[in-house]
Parts: C-alpha cells; structure tokens; sequence
C-alpha cells in the first residue's frame, strides 16, 4: 500500500503510569452539581481526561526527577539557586533573578515595585492575576491588544500584537510618566494562546523608547510564542527556539515567568530582569512575601527541577510535539465544523460558546454551562473563559460583558497521548450534536476576587 502521509508520535515513552477512575454518566452528573457546575470545584480523582488547565501539570521527565534527588535544602545560598540563576542567564538573558512560589508571587512583586497609585499599565489584552495585581497596586489596566484578537473568526497569525495607535491614544490621554511600563504578555493566553511578532515587539519598543515608557514581558509561555515566530515570521525558520527567545527577551527590561507552564515544573516563578535598582527591590520584597531570595517559597530540588526544566523546554522536537498535539485535535473540530477560535493557539482549543449554544444569553453563562455538559458527558474538564472570568466593573459593580465567550480546553505537556485527544475530540462532537437541547446557568453563590475559581451555580429550567 502506498502510505500517504507520514505521522508524528510524542518523542518520549512512559516510564510510570497514573492509573485513571472510569465512572459513568451518572456518576458525572451527581460530581457537576455537588460542585455547583463549576468544574474547578470537582474532585480530580471524579476527572478522566483533566484538561482545565496546563499550570503544574506537566509531566517532568527523569532527568528532572533525578534533580530531584538533588535537592540543597539550606535556607541561604542553596545550590540549586544558583544553577537556576545560571540557566534563567543563559536561556532569557538576565542577570539577576528573584525566584517566587509561582507567576503570580513575581507579578505581586513587579507590580509593587513599578506601580504607583493613579498609573496606568497598557498590555496585549488582561491576563486574571496579572491585571489584579496590577489594580491592587493601584493602577489601571488598558487594553491596548489589536481588534483582530477580540475576533475569534480572524485568522491573523500574530493575534498577540499590539496595536500601537491604541497605546499612543493613552500616552496622549493620560501623559508618559503615569505609564510605568507596557506589560506585553507572549503568547496572549486570554485571547486564545495567540503570539505576537518579534517585528510587534520590535516596534513597539521603539515607540516606548522615545516615550522613555519601560517594557516588562510575562514571559510564562514565551517558549510557545517564539516556536510560532519560528514557524510563521519572515526570518526565522533557520533560527533555532533558543535564539528567538534570546531575541525576544533583549527587549525588556525584565519577565515575570509562572514556570508552571512552559518550564516543566508543578510548582515554581520568577521574576528577572537587567535593572539592578528593581532587582534589588525585589530581592527585599521577596522576603517578606515569598521567602529569602534564594529560594523564594521553594524548595531547593523544585528550583533544580525548574533549571532542567528550562534545558528541555526550548528542545525543538519537544516544542513541536506540545503545540503538535494542540493541532491534532484542533484541526478534527475545525473538519468537523465546530467553532473554534482561530487560528489554533499553542497551548488549549478554545470552543466558541456564543456560536456553540447561541440560544444561551450570556448573562446565563454559555461557557460555564457547556463546559459543565462537555464533563458531563465524557468526564473531560474544562474551564470557562468568558462572562465568569470577566468579573466585575470596578466602578458600576455590573458584570463585564467580554467579547468572547470561550470554553478552554488546555493540555499539558507530555502528560496525554493523540488516543486521548481523540476520545475528546468524539466528547465535543456528541455535545454538539445535542447542543439545542441544552439549557444555561443561573449564578446563586459569588466571591468577591477572581470568582470563576469558587462561583456556583444552578441549571435554569
Ligand atoms: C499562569 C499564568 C500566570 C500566573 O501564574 P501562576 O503560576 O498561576 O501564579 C500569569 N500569566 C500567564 C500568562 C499565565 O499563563
């Protein structure tokens, strides 16, 4: 037989194996509603194939277990600190490192450095923590994202980039110096893991440049964002993943990483950057929130696992079979006609509630309610991106109505095999077919800060 097309495999085998619970529809249907149809209140050990989120869910490989092993657990000057300093040096490029318990420990710390009460803080569409630590400083976040990224349909290859008119619009407005930094996010999580360019960053910089306005990156998935430069910028396909990160990262002043991510950990952050006065800062800072500043809230081997972590992160058959496998399941929806926001982002599918159920208002929570039917029916869990995520106008104390109503289904890394993807892929398609029949949510208990972690809710009859 003549074979017409060459398929990838995951470029790893499995050493140990996590056994998973099978349990039946029923079964599901008592899980969701003790747990208030929010599917981060189930119990994991109720969850067959987890795909809420790719934050510490990696798997770490054996050579970063046997780092593991490894571990110096002094309180000062742990040698694993200094091994981390050396690799963030080497794979980001920065001199000084302040690490912390996860991203949004160095986010708590870069905000409260650089923010002061009545400043403003431009970014490439919000990330949740990284924008209430923002607000908590006392600043205001803008959006300064390009409309293509607000657009599901748009299949721009750069939907990340920012849209330099809209952040000259504020400087004019509210003046350079209430600016304290542009917080440009690579890949954009919220819009659907969407990266921006290297030739964006690059002019974006020069316009901060002559406004004297700093850059910092949240670099947590910028391994994901320079592998889609790899692919899709004029320049770059000869360049390996190592030097486009190396690239990205000259043009800030500094990162703040969740290592939960794209560095292979379950628990881990930093932030680094090349300006010694806000290191310095954060080095003090550090102690009185996380931990002294060699060990920021970790542990000496989970420091050892994040330096081989960062090793293996930027290995291209790695990268390539992480996004691959976003692909794999993301190009089965897009032929099965299910809508999806496009184009595929690097590290979930993002299914596109408003167009799934478009007889679901939002003010009846599209997304939280077809995420809750797609576990109901599979024992896949996801999570809602949309009107629940949005939380509250400070001002008005009104919902915040966003543009896109998502459903996030995310992978982490190494952890699912294509045979998984498909038992998914086959979950969404049944939902699918039965979506009219479908009805939404009624919200009856609300926290106060980032309430789509503990909301709950009730069908509608
Ligand atoms: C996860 C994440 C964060 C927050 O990091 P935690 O480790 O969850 O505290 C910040 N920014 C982005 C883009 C993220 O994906």
């Amino acid at each position: 037989m003549k074979i017409k097309k060459r398929s990838w495999a995951e470029p790893f085998k499995i050493k140990v194996v996590e056994p998973l619970k099978m349990t039946s529809k029923e079964d599901r249907i008592k899980s969701i509603t003790l747990a208030g149809y929010n599917t981060f209140l189930l119990k994991s050990e109720d969850v067959y194939i987890d795909l809420l989120t790719d934050s510490g869910t990696s798997a770490m490989s054996d050579y970063q277990w046997a780092g593991m092993m490894l571990g110096d657990e002094a309180y000062a000057g742990s040698k694993n600190y200094y091994y981390l300093e050396d690799n963030v040096k080497k794979y980001y490029g920065f001199k000084y490192l302040v690490p912390t318990h996860q991203g949004r420990g160095a986010e708590h710390l870069v905000s409260k450095i650089l923010i002061k009460p009545g400043d403003y803080i431009p970014g490439n569409m919000y990330f949740t923590t990284t924008r209430l630590h923002q607000e908590l400083a006392g600043g205001t976040f803008v959006d300064v994202i390009i409309d293509e990224a607000h657009d599901p349909e748009n299949e721009h290859p750069f939907k990340g980039n920012i849209d330099i008119k809209k952040l000259d619009k504020l400087v004019k407005e509210v003046g350079a110096k209430k600016i304290p930094y542009i917080s440009v996010a690579a890949t954009v999580n919220m819009a659907g893991g969407q990266p921006i360019s290297m030739q964006n960053i690059r002019e974006v910089k020069e316009y901060c440049d002559r406004q004297k306005i700093k850059m910092w990156c949240d670099a947590t998935r910028a391994v994901e964002n320079a592998y889609f430069i790899k692919i899709r910028e004029k320049g770059y396909a000869d360049k390996s993943i190592e030097e486009i990160l190396l690239e990205m990262c000259t043009y800030f002043e500094g990162i703040w990483v969740s290592a939960k991510k794209d560095c292979l950990v379950n628990i881990g952050g930093f932030f680094a950057t090349r300006n010694k006065k806000v290191f310095e800062e954060g080095r003090n800072l550090v102690v009185v929130y996380e931990g002294l500043h060699t060990y920021g809230g970790l542990a000496g081997r989970d420091m050892e696992a994040m330096a081989r972590g960062i090793e293996e992160m930027v290995q291209l058959d790695h990268i390539k079979a992480r996004i691959g496998q976003v692909e794999y399941i993301g190009n089965l929806l897009l032929k099965a006609k299910i809508p999806i926001v496009k184009p595929i982002g690097g590290h979930a599918i993002f299914l596109n509630a408003k167009k799934f159920l478009p007889h679901i208002p939002q003010i009846q929570f599209p997304a939280q309610t077809l995420a809750a039917e797609i576990y109901i029916d599979s024992g896949v869990r996801s999570m809602e991106r949309g009107i629940v995520s949005a939380g509250r106008n400070k001002v008005t104390g009104d919902h915040n109505y966003p543009k896109l109503e998502l459903v996030r289904l995310t992978f982490p890394r190494r952890v699912y095999t294509q045979a998984h993807m498909d038992v998914t892929y086959e979950s969404i398609c049944e939902v699918y077919d039965k979506r009219k029949s479908i009805k939404g949510l009624k919200m009856i208990y609300e926290p106060k800060y980032l309430r789509f972690f503990q909301a709950r809710f009730e069908r509608l009859k």
